[in-house]
């Protein structure tokens, strides 16, 4: 597979007075070329920290501990500041919860998406000025050509959020990041805004990372989904085969949640227990003490990612499946 992004044995950790805390400790996957990944998991699993890793925007004192993440081959975890902030203009665009993180109220929109364009493409005020027309049009904002001229105020949420999408689309970017980028809106127009998102990157060919607790959006808008639990990935694969024959017992537990997609889609199923806190992460696998099909092993060995049916999976119930296949491609 061709690869756009790859994230390997990613590590990164906090410095806190009574010692190191590892948010991630050793998260793995990648995206080929206009893929779309979800990646899903309860809060604190460490989503959004991956999505900020990658483009350079973890908080401090949060640090990369470890691992490297490539774009298109080329190591972008440990850049000087201003390099970084130019993939992240040019090649990676990011997209947050809240539209106003994003944007500028004291600028006008279209101010900052022909400054996106000019300082990216090489192009002329004029033909930025039409770009981002087109690009507010593409996002279905009415009346382009007059609210471009707007500010961010001026525009209602769901509207802002259209604004934000064109301006991470603005420099043509390889890869999309979306850290839930629907759920400060109105339930009644997040799957417009995700569709929006989906189409507009699939015609410029842009990858996307989408970050959400939300499976019933990972099931209409995903290629793959990865499932992350206790700072992991557990589970990866195509986003039928986790949705219907997930191999994790974690996965199993979060797809029983999703009674009914349509009417339910915000409430997860509840798991007995809780994802533990960072400094409490149980030894071997994360998930033991609340996994129904822990075994000895379970409690001290930690697995990683192996084969698992259509899908990779970090469970030891899968290493018999794995040695048999080893055995007899011998
Ligand atoms: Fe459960 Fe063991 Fe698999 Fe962890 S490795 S999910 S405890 S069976
Ligand atoms: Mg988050």
């Amino acid at each position: 597979m061709d690869k756009l992004l790859e994230v390997k044995d990613l590590v990164v950790e906090f410095p806190t007075r009574r010692g190191v805390l590892r948010a991630l400790d050793g998260v793995s996957f990648d995206i080929a070329p206009g893929e779309v990944l979800g990646v899903v998991g309860e809060s604190g699993a460490g989503k959004s920290l991956t999505g900020a890793a990658i483009i350079g925007l973890l908080e401090p004192p949060g640090r990369i501990a470890g691992g490297e993440i490539r774009l298109q081959g080329e190591r972008i975890d440990h850049l000087p500041p201003a390099q970084m902030r130019r993939i992240r203009g040019r090649r990676i665009g990011a997209i947050f919860q809240d539209p106003l993180t994003s944007l500028n109220p004291l600028y006008t929109i279209g101010r900052q998406l022909t400054e996106t364009i000019l300082t990216h493409l090489d192009v002329t005020p004029a033909q930025a000025r039409q770009r981002a027309i087109e690009l507010l049009k593409d996002t279905g904002i009415p009346a382009a050509e007059e609210r471009i001229d707007h500010y961010p105020h001026q525009f209602s949420g769901g509207m802002r959020q259209r604004v934000v999408i064109a301006l991470a689309l603005a420099a043509e970017p390889q890869l999309v990041v979306a850290d839930e980028p629907t759920t400060a809106l109105d339930v009644s127009i997040q799957a417009q805004i995700i569709t929006l998102l989906k189409r507009i990157c699939r015609e410029r060919g842009a990858a996307v990372m989408l970050v959400t607790h939300d499976m019933g959006v990972i099931a209409e808008t995903c290629d793959r989904v990865a499932v992350m639990y206790a700072g992991r990935v557990v589970e990866i694969g195509p986003v039928h085969e986790v949705i219907h024959r997930p191999a994790h017992p974690y996965t199993a537990g979060l797809m029983r949640c999703i009674p009914d997609m349509e009417a339910e889609r915000e409430r997860l199923h509840q798991i007995d227990g809780a994802m533990p806190r960072l400094n409490e992460i149980p030894r071997g696998c994360a998930f033991h003490p609340r996994c129904d099909k822990v075994m000895l092993r379970c409690h001290d060995q930690r697995p990683n990612l192996m084969p698992a049916g259509a899908t990779h999976a970090a469970c030891w119930l899968h290493e018999a499946a794995t040695t048999a296949a080893a055995e007899i491609a011998r």
